[in-house]
């Protein structure tokens, strides 16, 4: 009988690993991501299962919590196949050079002040290095189109469609023969929601003998987008208007180009007050330009800017600061600036040097427009931190700060349920990608409004279909 089998986001969220073995021995592994947050020692533990054995690698979409791991697959041996879209990998390619260089960048700096105390030795060795991630790039690979069925060895057939969470995401159908009769199983992957402002809305699955679905807000629903997006749009104007500054930490993919086109038609829309904006992240200067490579996956709002000006990102006010020195540069504009960096939740990059140089003034303003981990600096602001250390200088938080929750990449809990209520036939529902408390919540709102048969996955678990 056909198992799956999930090392990862089984309870929790990051670590995407499911290993599907078929009868006739065919084994698929779907996603092989980072464990993150508190869950990180996790990524440095041996693999529980042999890499050399999988036929198939599956991306379901590029976030490191997704794609993180996939390297130590190449390390330990997996020479299979690789099956994504063309815009997964372009992106998965960025995200796991930039996580090998940190790891790389990390045991360099430890090394160094280990050595000094010949205790070398007691260093642990990156993950993986820039090398490794090009070596796993060279294996054999097949994109996929959105809703272009293809076969596979065994009489398998897979179709990737639009998941609407990210560049290039998809949930995945997986029609193989049990016996006599055929099962279909659907990996939900990410599921985004309908109000992305560069994603067209999520497509549709009809149906599922077994369903692996995400969970991570299967609590709640989100708060209004076009409250966010006015939100969002006063706090710019008034700040610029007033000659400050408005500081945006972002993550690099998604939550960016969101950004840049929501100042992209405020500046079309005349709504956009003088000013220069800078975009100072190298990474999310990378994922831009994918996303501006992929126009035709993207919105109808962004293949009309594409249309009109040859870019669906650039317009006049809009600087890409690459080098360090350009970032540096940003320091002498003293008023009328947006800058949009990295690291999004404030643990790293060249945000820090911005909130050195701004976040004592109080004409500025910080916006922070994605989720703020428990232990970041990002959450310590959030939650109100009137001080906080920085280069080993203590800087005041005089400048206002303001958190916008409207946007987001997934589907929050109405969302999962309409996608869900959009199945013809679905048989067994399986949770994965979700904290268990939330998890909880969410089946016994299945149970109710859906009636289906729904487990929480466990780690490790083995699930027989
Ligand atoms: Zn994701």
């Amino acid at each position: 009988m056909a198992n799956i089998q999930s090392f990862g986001a089984a309870k929790v969220v990051t670590g995407s690993a499911h290993l599907l073995t078929l009868d006739n021995g065919t084994k698929i592994l779907i996603d092989f991501g980072m464990f993150q947050g508190e869950h990180e020692e996790k990524n440095a533990q041996p693999l529980e299962f042999d890499p050399k054995e999988l036929d198939y690698l599956f991306f379901t979409h590029a976030h490191l919590d997704h794609v993180g791991r996939a390297p130590l697959l190449f390390k330990h041996g997996f020479r299979g196949k690789i099956i994504t879209t063309k815009a997964t990998l372009d992106l998965a390619r960025i995200v796991m050079l930039d996580s090998a260089h940190l790891m790389e960048e990390t045991f360099h700096l430890h090394f160094k002040k280990a050595q000094r105390r010949s205790e070398e030795h007691k260093v642990k060795t990156p993950l993986y290095t820039a090398m490794t991630v090009e070596s796993l790039l060279t294996l054999k690979k097949q994109f996929v189109h959105y809703d272009k069925t293809i076969t596979l060895e065994g009489g398998i057939n897979i179709t990737f469609r639009n998941a609407g969470h990210i560049l290039g995401s998809a949930f995945i159908e997986i029609d193989f023969m049990e016996g006599d009769r055929t099962k279909h199983l659907v990996f939900s992957g990410d599921l985004g929601n309908k109000n992305d402002l560069v994603l067209p809305v999520p497509e549709h699955a009809k149906e599922a003998d077994v369903l692996y679905i995400e969970s991570t807000y299967g609590d709640r629903d989100h708060k209004d987008i076009g409250a966010s997006i006015a939100e969002f749009k006063t706090i710019i104007i008034d700040t610029l208007n007033n000659n400050a500054n408005v500081m945006i930490p972002s993550f690099a993919i998604e939550r960016t180009q969101e950004i840049l086109c929501l100042l992209k038609s405020m500046y079309l829309n005349g709504e956009l007050p003088e000013c220069r904006i800078f975009l100072d992240s190298p990474m999310a200067i990378r994922a831009t330009r994918v996303y501006n490579k992929h126009v035709q996956e993207l919105s109808k709002q962004c293949k009309d800017f594409e249309e009109q000006d040859g870019s669906v990102f650039d317009f006049p006010n809009l600087e890409f600061t690459t080098t360090p020195r350009a970032s540096k540069k940003i320091n002498e504009v003293t008023e009328r600036a947006i800058i949009i960096s990295g690291s999004g939740m404030c643990n790293g990059g060249r945000i820090m040097h911005h909130f050195k140089h701004r976040l004592w003034n109080k004409r500025n303003a910080v916006i922070f427009v994605g989720y703020q981990a428990n232990g970041t600096l990002g959450r310590h602001i959030v939650e109100g931190a009137k001080e906080i250390e920085l280069y080993h200088e203590k800087i005041s938080v005089n400048a206002s700060i303001h958190t916008i929750n409207g946007f987001s990449a997934h589907a929050d809990q109405n969302e999962l349920l309409e996608w869900m209520r959009a199945f013809k036939h679905l048989d067994k529902v399986f949770l994965i990608h979700g904290e268990e408390d939330k998890q909880l919540i969410f089946k016994d709102v299945i149970q109710e409004k859906l009636h289906k048969d729904v487990h929480i996955v466990n780690i490790n678990e083995v699930i027989n279909l």
